[in-house]
């Protein structure tokens, strides 16, 4: 079974947390210990883990992003939206994660975010647990 979030996001580029969404689902699911598999079906969209205690480290990587990927560029892809496609190969697709006690498995700064480079749109996220 696959759960989806669905992920609407406000802006361009937006590291948009759902840790405690992803949280949500582990606990229902009642699985002690296992593995929870985050997947993002977008090509302009990722998922990383990163800290959450403070919202600064999440911005400065989309400006770091916004500097190594410059929106202006002799860019081939005719959609005109390469700097998304990029972004999203740098960050990558999925993640895996595990469940140990009934609870996701995550350092105590670690947050789970969906990274926008191609909005606003709706979004969606696939999340698969499996039960040791
Ligand atoms: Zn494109």
């Amino acid at each position: 079974m696959i759960h989806k979030l669905d992920i609407k996001t406000n802006s361009q580029v937006e590291l948009q947390e759902i840790t405690d969404r992803v949280r949500d689902i582990v606990a229902a699911s009642k699985i002690k210990n296992g593995i929870c598999h985050i997947f993002v079906p977008h090509t302009t969209a990722g998922i990383l883990v990163n800290e959450h205690a403070d919202p600064s480290v999440v911005e400065d990587i989309a400006a770091q992003l916004d500097k190594m990927v410059p929106q202006k560029k002799n860019y081939r892809h005719l959609e005109g939206n390469s700097p998304a496609h990029i972004k999203a190969s740098i960050i990558g697709d999925s993640r895996t994660l595990f469940i140990e006690g009934g609870k996701l498995a995550l350092g105590t700064w670690q947050g789970v975010f969906f990274c926008e480079f191609d909005g606003p749109r709706n979004r969606s996220v696939m999340v698969k647990l499996t039960e040791d």
